[in-house]
């Protein structure tokens, strides 16, 4: 059985730290703006520059930025942003603005989880999920643990978990973590969502639109360009020295195990290889089968099945698998990696 939404009291604090919640948007629908308006008030100007900066931001950065004071304004510009994002219809753009918000609302669902935890229960019940109390804490319907699960090795995988009566239980921090990725898939529909005929967009806010596009295509082309001129040179800064060692391998004529082909098809797929480019690198596999390994390619891209595209492995995933006897200094992710190498400041490899 569903949850019933619970009753929170919510403060305007929390329409800031929580732009998406239903009571965030009725408020900025009370304001009662107009499309139109956006483009063209000074209030309508400040949440439209707001917006944008918000996008830039995590085009450029990688970041959501903190909120603000005014929680109007916060809100406002957060729905403002989806509208934005939705006219630019890139997926990935969705996918990368949809990762850096869950992150900034997950330091809030954090503070929350010691201070107010009946915050989380109630972000649980907006995104539909179904919670119970336990004696040892909370359960969690295991179809939403599937859905939301952070990972899928270790000890998020499924079968780790004690299952009761079709419940998993969870601790408060592990639930924020869930969250989290609740939050994410959350914010990738409502840009789904967010849709308008383009021709009533005010020109204002198309000019963004536009200004967003084209920043966002160079940053993708500018990445691109450069993994794969590492993966065509074998250049040693391009990728970290796990990626590169699968790529020997491939070269080389080795079969990889399966989680090697997840860890080097999520990695290539995730610094912006297409399915064909991704396909092409997996040719050199001596078992190699067009109709198989496109289904899986497209499967960790999000193309198939549920629709989630798959992140690559952790650096302790990596290790605990046997794919990495290296020390990256300062590095959890292979991706990670990757970006700080792509700034010209590629890690220590010990
Ligand atoms: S430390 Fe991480 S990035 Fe470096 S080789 Fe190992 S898995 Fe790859």
């Amino acid at each position: 059985m569903k949850a019933e939404p619970l009753r929170v009291a919510l403060t305007t604090d929390d329409y800031a730290r929580y732009p998406f919640l239903p009571d965030a948007l009725r408020v900025v629908r009370e304001l009662g703006l107009t499309l139109e308006e956006l483009g063209e008030t000074p209030l309508g100007l400040q949440i439209l520059e707001n917006a944008r900066g918000k996008i830039l931001s995590v085009i450029e950065n990688g970041t959501y930025p903190p909120p603000g004071g005014d929680y109007r304004l916060e809100v406002s510009a957060f729905t403002t942003a989806l509208l934005i994002l939705s006219q630019v219809g890139d997926r990935a753009l969705t996918e990368k603005f949809a990762v850096a918000f869950s992150k900034r609302v997950f330091e809030s669902i954090e503070q929350d989880a010691v201070r107010r935890p009946e915050l989380l229960l109630y972000l649980a019940t907006v995104f539909g999920w179904s919670l119970r109390a336990g004696s040892g804490g909370i359960s969690i319907h295991f179809k939403d643990y599937v859905y939301a699960q952070p990972e899928f090795t270790g000890p998020w995988k499924l079968v780790n978990r004690p299952l009761s009566s079709g419940y998993v239980e969870v601790g408060w921090r592990e639930l924020a973590r869930l969250l989290q990725t609740g939050v994410k898939k959350y914010v990738a529909r409502l840009v789904e969502s967010a849709s308008v005929d383009p021709s009533v967009v005010p020109e204002r806010l198309y000019a963004v639109v536009e200004e967003v596009s084209q920043k966002w295509a160079k940053t993708r082309s500018e990445v691109l360009a450069y993994a794969q001129a590492g993966y065509r040179k074998g250049d040693a800064t391009a990728f970290p020295p796990c990626t590169r060692a699968l790529l020997e391998d491939i070269k080389s004529g080795k079969n990889l195990t399966h989680s090697a082909r997840f860890a080097l098809a999520s990695f290539l797929l995730s610094v912006g290889f297409s399915v064909e480019e991704t396909l092409e690198v997996f040719k050199a596999s001596p078992d190699y089968r067009e109709d198989l390994a496109r289904y899986q390619v497209e499967h960790i891209a999000g193309l198939r099945g549920s629709r989630t595209k798959y992140t690559p492995y952790k650096c302790d995933n990596m290790r605990s698998l046997g794919l990495c006897r290296w020390n990256c200094q300062g590095v959890k992710h292979p991706l990670q990696f990757f970006y700080r190498a792509v700034r010209g400041r590629p890690p220590r490899v010990e």
